[in-house]
């Protein structure tokens, strides 16, 4: 049915990626708030965007464990509220974008949702993301998310996988990203 091989990316690979990128969207999930990453998530988001590369959150209804836990983690690390968006609004827009970063979420981008009537999820409706150029995921491993059901979303040939806790990959995520900006100027 599809391939049973993942393709692991590191910090490096993915800086260039993001880098490469002009339209990139971040779906959180509920690793990021195990992680407590949203901090570093946002540090990101800024240096990107003062890059001038366009940053937009996803928002599941159930993404986490609580209704509203994602959009209450992204106000606290100060995530400007006009850049997140609900499912129904950026699901139309995924094919357009460059690269889909999820953080420590599964079920909620979950394509055997709408692909496989047999799964116990079938029917929810999910983040597209794979209809995205390119999707990095985040998480520690290969385990499931909270409905215990494998995700093909792994195997696809667009989605790489960056493994390892989420705040320690956002975190060196941003090291790499200041490392690479110019030293700011004595004059500004
Ligand atoms: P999921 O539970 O589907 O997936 C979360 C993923 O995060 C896991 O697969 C895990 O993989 C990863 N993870 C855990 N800790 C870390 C970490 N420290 N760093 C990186 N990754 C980590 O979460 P979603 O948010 O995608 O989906 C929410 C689920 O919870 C849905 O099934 C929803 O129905 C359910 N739910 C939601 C409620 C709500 O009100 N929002 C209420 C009750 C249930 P790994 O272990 O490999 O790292």
């Amino acid at each position: 049915m599809y391939k049973r091989q993942v393709r692991a990316v590191d910090v490096a690979k993915t800086v260039e990626l993001i880098l490469e990128s002009r339209s990139i969207v971040i779906v959180p999930g509920y690793g990021l708030a195990v992680a407590q990453a949203q901090h570093g998530v946002s540090d990101i988001t800024k240096r990107l965007r003062d890059r001038g590369i366009k940053v937009r959150f996803a928002i599941h209804p159930v993404a986490g464990r609580l209704p509203g836990h994602m959009n209450v983690l992204l106000a606290e690390a100060k995530i400007p509220y006009d850049i997140v968006h609900e499912m129904e609004e950026i699901n139309p827009d995924l094919p357009a974008v460059d690269l889909v970063l999820v953080i420590g979420a599964n079920d909620i981008v979950n394509p055997s949702a709408q692909d496989d009537p047999a799964s116990p999820i079938a029917g929810m409706p999910v983040l597209e993301v794979w209809k995205s150029r390119t999707v990095i995921v985040m998480k520690r491993g290969m385990a499931s998310g909270y409905a215990g059901v494998e995700n093909p979303l792994f195997y696809r040939d667009n989605t790489l996988m960056l493994f390892g806790d989420a705040k320690k990959n956002i975190d060196a995520i941003a090291g790499v990203l200041a490392a690479k900006e110019p030293p700011a100027s004595p004059h500004a």
